[in-house]
């Protein structure tokens, strides 16, 4: 079979470059130890770090891979699997939300069941999937791991922030980048999930090239109109006094409930101002049929004759920095109320 008619129907939207890298890494037997996924979020990091977990752990002896039969996709299928590990944050119990970093005492764990042996001699597979937080110690407790790798264990990092790792940890893995996928492509994933076709583009521009994000308001319909109250709020925000702006944020972001999805949906209500802010911009420079939010276009047409392009810029950049300081854990309704006050 040659590599590249090698196809395991991986369930996976886009991403042909790294499917066919992984493909035809299990097919020429020639996994590595540790593999390093990056790019942004919801572009179908963590989809493929399963799909490929599950192939390489499938016992099946023959037929395609993964078998779904077996044990092995039985229990991955269940998510019970007991040779297969997801390291993410702990919750704090006490303050009702996520730890700000994975401790030492998970990596140390984790070290020692990939130690154990496995009743089969089969694969055991590990996924941190927002490796970068890491800390000091836990950086280091997983360099040991990567220094000495056992065999038929495979570890494999996931981020969105690669400046955030250390070379060390690097430069011990198989580093694989995911770039965005292109809207075509989502859009014909949802239709083969069986959204019909208006709903599928409609979903398919909106994600800006990740089709996690995509599946996410193609499934969730909190999240839909979450999405869609956000991008108005946006344009009720340009509309009022500096007084009424910090009204509506407050009554859209619920502040004092001391919610733990809070500063989630403050990074995402960032994410969808990012992309109407950069739709506004397109409009000015007379890009329209790249825009994402055609469903706003009056909106976007309106704002883009009142709002002069240094201002949008001025924005767009708070909201990088915005993101940034997010991902510093500093006080959420501070980094929103600053950021408006820039519009
Ligand atoms: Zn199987």
């Amino acid at each position: 079979m040659k590599a590249d008619s090698y196809n395991l129907n991986w369930d996976v939207c886009g991403q042909k470059r790294a499917t066919r890298f992984l493909q035809s890494a299990i097919q020429n037997k020639m996994l590595s130890h540790a593999y390093l996924f990056y790019g942004s979020q919801g572009v179908g990091k963590y989809t493929l770090a399963k799909e490929f977990a599950k192939t390489i752990m499938c016992v099946a002896t023959s037929g395609e891979k993964p078998c779904g039969k077996c044990f092995s996709c039985k229990q991955m299928n269940h998510g019970s699997h007991l040779d297969f590990f997801i390291i993410e944050r702990m919750a704090d119990e006490k303050k009702g939300k996520l730890k700000k970093e994975i401790v030492i005492d998970q990596i140390r764990d984790l070290k020692s069941r990939l130690q154990q042996g496995t009743l089969l001699n089969s694969y055991k597979v590990a996924i941190i999937p927002e490796a970068q937080y890491l800390n000091g110690s836990s950086f280091s407790g997983m360099l040991k791991i990567l220094e000495e790798p056992a065999p038929k264990n495979i570890i494999i990092l996931i981020t969105d922030d690669i400046s955030r790792m250390p070379r060390t940890i690097i430069s011990r893995c198989q580093t694989i980048k995911f770039g965005s996928v292109a809207s075509s492509e989502i859009e014909e994933y949802l239709i083969g999930k069986n959204f019909n076709q208006e709903e599928s583009k409609l979903l398919s521009k909106i994600a800006c090239g990740r089709p996690g994000k995509a599946l996410g308001l193609a499934y969730n319909h909190d999240r839909r109109e979450k999405y869609f109250s956000g991008i108005n709020l946006f344009f009720e925000i340009l509309r009022v006094n500096l007084h009424s702006r910090f009204n509506l944020i407050n009554n859209f972001m619920d502040f004092e409930s001391g919610d733990a999805g809070d500063k989630s949906r403050a990074g995402s209500l960032l994410e969808d101002w990012q992309s109407i802010v950069r739709d506004i911009i397109l409009f000015q420079n007379n890009s329209e049929e790249l825009i994402s939010n055609f469903q706003n276009i009056s909106q976007i047409e309106q704002a883009g004759s009142v709002i002069s392009p240094s201002k949008l810029e001025n924005f767009l950049y708070g909201i990088d920095q915005a993101k940034r300081y997010l991902g510093l854990n500093i006080n959420h309704k501070l980094i929103i109320e600053n950021l408006i006050i820039r519009l």
